[in-house]
């Protein structure tokens, strides 16, 4: 076992028992660091209330849900820009896919928003952005020419993922591709020095993980998933996703300065 980061995981949808738990359990783990998402503007709020030194912060709206009012929105777009120092990026914001919510342009015209106000504060950008919404989410970074782009537990088709591979796209996986055999012909697809792990909890898993608690411990077992399907030596699997996160979210960078 090897240091890990969880690079998408919504804190604020546990209880507050099991946040504590994951958060105790953490060094037992070797979980270096936990990417907090946030879904719309009191999840942004929670999630800024965590001072954890291993809880790094995004804030954005999610889009599996109505839109955002006029005042939410630019509450939200204000606690971005003054938490713009903190802050490690923008997330998670793309197009809804699971739920309908009817005029997509709307909901094109947010996540557009959210591209450029992550090119004009330098932040990278977390995507939910599967199957024809990752198209779109495509044309708007090229449109805003920013290539800071995680695209989160991504489904879609090869040619999206050639696309998205020539941009320098990042994709994470989640512990599904233990057992899901689409996500291991992503992993085998998609160049390793793109790829990222994440637990996207507590959405909660299949296979060995029916009825547990979705915790950053099961990216151990998507690590070695991926190791044997890159066929490489799990040291190395391991230190690669090490350091892809933390060189695309600069975890490295001093707290506070201009990043
Ligand atoms: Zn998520």
């Amino acid at each position: 076992m090897k240091p890990v980061i969880d690079s998408h995981i919504h804190l604020d949808l546990y209880d507050r028992n099991e946040r504590e738990q994951i958060l105790r359990e953490l060094p037992l783990y070797q979980v270096d660091s936990l990417l907090a998402v946030s879904f719309h503007l009191s999840s942004c709020l929670q999630t800024l209330s965590y001072k954890h030194p291993s809880i790094k912060h995004a804030l954005g709206y999610h889009p599996e849900q109505a839109l955002p009012e006029t005042k939410e929105l630019e509450a939200i777009t204000e606690l971005i820009r003054n938490n713009r120092s903190t802050i490690v990026a923008i997330g998670e914001v793309g197009l809804p896919y699971y739920t309908d919510h009817g005029d997509m342009k709307n909901y094109a015209a947010l996540l557009e928003h959210f591209i450029k106000l992550a090119k004009e504060l330098q932040k990278p950008v977390i995507l939910h952005a599967i199957y024809e919404g990752a198209d779109i989410a495509c044309d708007l970074l090229e449109k805003h020419e920013v290539t800071d782009a995680h695209f989160h537990w991504f489904k879609g088709s090869e040619q999206t993922l050639d696309r998205m591979k020539k941009k320098g796209y990042r994709i994470s996986v989640t512990p599904d591709c233990v057992y899901e055999q689409e996500i291991q012909s992503i992993i085998e697809h998609y160049p390793i020095e793109l790829l990222m792990v994440e637990t996207d909890g507590p959405w909660q898993f299949e296979g060995k993980y029916e009825g547990q608690l979705t915790h950053p411990k099961m990216i151990h077992d998507s690590i070695a998933t991926i190791a044997q399907i890159k066929h490489l030596p799990i040291d190395r699997v391991y230190e690669i996703m090490y350091k892809n996160t933390k060189h695309f979210y600069k975890l490295d960078a001093p707290e506070k300065g201009n990043r």
